[in-house]
């Protein structure tokens, strides 16, 4: 099938809210011609573009992929409703953002398998795409279905859906499949299936039966091939194997992580004992100091991020943290880049780490204390105490930090009232310390409900019940609102319920996925869209009690659903750690104590990292000094006019960093760029006079400026002009009052009808329209109107609007005035310059 044309896709665009998230023209998103490449893949994010935006997994994948001259890789996101309306009203199929090509042409779709509750979006986007959802009813002609990322070690529930999965580190793996996919194309489907199975790291589920006892337990796990009894995660030696990906795509709008995240290490050993990425991410692999300096050097940029995220399960046992922070900030505070970390045992923060960290922005501040008492932080193995946490705390208070957020779980294993009431008693505590007469303002307890997960101690644990999970909730919520500094934020126990069903599940429930994505179930993991009622009546009609597998405590000697995925840990060590949390007894991080036999290969494992440091560059002790103004006028036309205003403002001010421009920021905290922009232009409006005004520190020419800038801006944007200003000109938003439009109609009008209808409206004293929208409000157009013109060639009108003190008008509600019920369909809109007064304009 053919890809679809821009006119069909921007009828589509036209009719959704967030248009800007199926564009696919970002800066770095990469377009080949299908026709020269041997493999395609469909990167699958199984929730919204904001959120799989932010993915590092996706991205990594994606420029690994794409730096293959003989492969391609795309993406594609859980669509909106409206979206997905919009498509089927069109009879249009699921498509890609680069090529909008139909999902179903491509070799493969590739699901990044995030989190449990993003089954059924999957079974929606294959639905979508055309693509049968069993495996089972694929022939040898179809998309090969694949999944990796975190959520695969137990991927039971929806193995049926799935041709394979790829455990561990995929960024190899992900080739050879691709390739090996690619030389059996018109081959038999089972055929391939068996070869995938001898690529390491590939699970075929459909190549191991299960069978089941009379109590519904798993009797066992048949392998249909001698060779494969089990499917083994691959892991890479070390990460210099995994590329940094540099020419990320830079996403419109705001993604849930809008900045660049650089993964310092990979793997953790504190061994505690509820974390499965703990296990699944063994051994620790860490960058050095100088392969993370230069990737954030030449990452920045290419991206224009303005902040750092240094990623890792627990960045605090990075080697050399605190050399690597102050080194960082040295370098990148005088360019008003923040950095922060994400994950900070509090017995690893000292008060450098804080003081470096808090050097450009004092972004917000978790400490991960996961229980309240001392018990049961042995239990989990989590080797924090109070004292660390009030240390850290304090060092917080004297470093300027205002606000905090401590994170905990609830429902854990052996836990107590005494436990859930100690979570407030900490928090109080905290709230309470005060340091040269300051406290903090806020502090945001976040509680989450503890989820069994497979490949770790506690997988064979049953869940707390929702009903004493929001006993508990209530409890604390009692005991924290007695502190007005203290706020509770805490997950929805029924998400959360069925989260440890799927965690804990088998291929028996690939029946009640279907039946409630059928029923209407999807974007379960969003508290506005998840239906419980939904999933309950789905596991009734089919018979299954989720409780079997969410709040069982699993019999230790039973064949768990999960036993043929071989992490590379054993089933003897997990059961050795249940039995130490049972009595409470902490084992050491092998990182740093004996190895504790985990299963894995000593050999293979973290060996005590002595780094070189970097240079360290000297501390920027430039001061802004000099201020240079200038008024830049760009245009904005194809596909980016689907942006929104502020959209604009994030990918322009981030490729004014791409080129490295010396924009002054304001004081303060938060230092922003002294950038200010022009009105706001309407989605889905073209323009040839958009305008903005900047601060430098240096003198620009107008033609060097302009052509730098255009060097950095996605296709769409054009800067025109260039002239300074004067540092006190009033800004660029209040200097103009109107602008002029050109409209065209999608089907011809007679000229005289149109002239009729611009004598009616000009002849008027007052012509009201409704406002469309959720305000409803009714505007008098006629003052805000201006010399409206007949475009006789084009079947549309040209027209003037002037801002009045009530507001201004939308130019589309210009073609509302004038033709009341009789508004013709509007192809396009075009602004074709701002009106500083009504004599003068700027930039036509
Ligand atoms: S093999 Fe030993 S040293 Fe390596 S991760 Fe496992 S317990 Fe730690």
């Amino acid at each position: 099938m053919n890809n679809i044309s821009m006119e069909r896709f921007e009828r589509v665009l036209e009719s959704v809210k967030k248009a800007s998230t199926y564009l696919g023209v970002e800066k770095n998103s990469v377009h080949k011609d299908h026709e020269k490449i041997d493999a395609s893949i469909a990167l699958a994010f199984p929730d919204l573009y904001e959120i799989g935006m932010s993915h590092l997994g996706l991205k990594i994948l994606y420029n690994v992929i794409n730096g293959q001259p003989d492969l391609v890789a795309e993406r594609v996101f859980t669509p909106g409703e409206d979206f997905a309306t919009a498509i089927k009203s069109e009879n249009m199929p699921f498509m890609s953002l680069e090529t909008r090509r139909p999902l179903k042409d491509f070799d493969i779709l590739g699901f990044t398998i995030p989190y449990e509750l993003s089954y059924t979006n999957m079974l929606w986007m294959l639905d979508l795409a055309g693509i049968p959802l069993k495996t089972l009813d694929r022939d040898d002609a179809t998309t090969f279905v694949i999944g990796g990322g975190a959520g695969v070690y137990n991927v039971e529930p929806v193995a049926e859906f799935f041709d394979c999965f790829v455990l561990g580190d995929g960024e190899e793996t992900v080739l050879t499949v691709m390739r090996l996919i690619a030389s059996q194309k018109g081959k038999p489907r089972n055929e391939t299936l068996e070869k995938l199975s001898h690529v390491p790291g590939v699970y075929v589920p459909s190549l191991f039966d299960v069978s089941y006892d009379t109590e519904g337990k798993i009797e066992k796990v048949s392998p249909k091939l001698a060779e494969y009894k089990k499917a083994t995660r691959v892991f890479l030696p070390t990460l210099s194997e995994s590329p940094f990906p540099y020419e990320i795509v830079i996403p419109f709008g705001k993604p849930v992580q809008d900045r660049l995240n650089v993964e310092i290490d990979r793997g953790c050993t504190q061994g505690c004992r509820f974390c499965q990425a703990g296990t699944t991410y063994r051994p620790v692999r860490e960058r050095t100091p100088a392969e993370i300096m230069a990737i954030i050097e030449k990452a920045l940029g290419l991206t224009g991020y303005d902040s750092v995220t240094v990623t890792s399960l627990s960045a605090g046992d990075y080697s050399k943290i605190e050399p690597l922070l102050s080194t960082l900030m040295n370098r990148y505070e005088g360019e008003k880049v923040g950095v922060s970390l994400p994950s900070l045992r509090s017995d690893t923060v000292t008060s450098n780490i804080i003081r470096e960290v808090g050097r450009v922005k004092k972004t917000g501040f978790t400490i991960t204390s996961e229980a309240g008492t001392q018990r049961l932080r042995d239990v989990l193995n989590k080797n924090v105490t109070d004292e660390a946490i009030i240390r850290v705390a304090t060092n917080l208070l004297e470093s300027g930090w205002r606000s905090l957020k401590l994170y905990f779980m609830i429902g854990l294993p052996t836990e107590t009232d005494e436990d859930v009431e100690a979570i407030f008693k900490l928090s109080d505590k905290l709230a309470q310390l005060t340091v040269n007469k300051k406290r903090f303002q806020t502090i945001t307890v976040s509680v989450s409900n503890f989820v069994p997960k497979p490949h770790t101690a506690f997988q064979w644990v049953g869940q707390d019940s929702i009903e004493s999970l929001i006993r508990k909730k209530e409890r604390l919520f009692d005991l924290i609102r007695r502190n007005k500094r203290l706020r509770l934020k805490w997950n929805n126990a029924k998400m959360s319920f069925l989260e440890a069903v799927f965690s804990r599940g088998d291929r028996k429930l690939s029946r009640v996925v279907e039946r409630a994505y059928r029923t209407g179930c999807k974007m379960d993991a969003w508290t506005e869209f998840f239906s419980y009622d939904g999933w309950m009546a789905a596991f009734k009609e089919e018979g299954i009690e989720p409780e079997f597998y969410a709040n069982r405590d699993f019999d230790l000697d039973e064949t768990l659903p999960w036993d043929h995925i071989d992490t590379g840990l054993t089933k003897k060590f997990f059961l050795r750690e249940w039995k130490h949390a049972q009595k409470a007894e902490m084992t050491g991080d092998c990182k740093t104590a004996n190895c504790e036999g985990c299963g894995l290969d000593p050999n293979t494992c973290f060996k005590p990292y002595d780094w070189p440091e970097v240079e360290k560059p000297e501390a920027d002790q430039s001061t802004q000094k000099n201020r240079f103004k200038y008024r830049l006028t760009y245009t904005k036309t194809g596909l980016v006019k689907f942006l929104a205003h502020l959209e604009t403002v994030s990918v322009l001010t981030r490729a004014i960093r791409i080129a490295k421009l010396p924009v002054m920021y304001s004081e303060g905290y938060s230092p922003h760029p002294r950038i200010s922009f022009g009105p706001a232009l309407p989605v889905g409006v073209e323009s040839y006079a958009e305008a903005m005004d900047i601060e430098f520190s240096s003198k620009f020419a107008a033609e060097p400026l302009l052509q730098i800038l255009n060097s950095v801006t996605p296709r769409g944007f054009n800067f025109t002009d260039c002239e300074e200003i004067s540092i006190g000109t009033k800004s660029i938003s209040s200097l103009i009052k109107g602008a002029e439009y050109k409209i065209a109609f999608r089907n011809a009008m007679p000229e005289e009808q149109i002239n009729t209808a611009i004598k009616s409206f000009m002849e008027s004293e007052s012509r009201i329209i409704v406002r469309e929208g959720p305000s409803g409000k009714s505007i008098d157009t006629r003052p805000m109107i201006k010399e409206i013109t007949t475009i006789s060639n084009l079947a549309g009108i040209r027209f003037k609007t002037v801002n009045s003190p009530t507001g201004s008008v939308r130019p589309n509600e210009v073609v509302k005035a004038l033709f009341a019920d009789n508004t013709p369909e509007i192809a396009s809109i075009t602004k074709l310059a701002n009106i500083l007064n009504m004599q003068d304009k700027i930039a036509i």
